[in-house]
């Protein structure tokens, strides 16, 4: 009963993007996190530039989709200054 955190299929995933930095990053890349499979909920923190999944998600696939939506680096790439 300690160990209610652990739920089998209700696995976590956080993963740092330090190219979260403004709102448009936001709205971008939660809509490519919903099409990763597995993923059944997330949350994204702008401010520390973290990214938390639930679901059972491989962290590969989910790297590969920030990629694909311009979150490769630490700054974001599709707001010109
Ligand atoms: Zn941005």
């Amino acid at each position: 009963m300690a160990d209610q955190s652990r739920q089998g299929a209700a696995e976590e995933t956080t993963v740092w993007v330090p190219a979260l930095l403004c709102r448009r990053c936001v709205r971008l890349l939660s809509r490519h996190v919903r099409d990763v499979t597995g993923v059944t909920s997330f949350e994204v923190d702008a401010a520390r530039g973290l990214l938390r999944v639930r679901g059972d998600v491989d962290a590969g696939h989910l790297r590969a989709a920030l990629a694909s939506a311009g979150f490769a680096g630490d700054r974001c790439e599709h707001r010109r200054p």
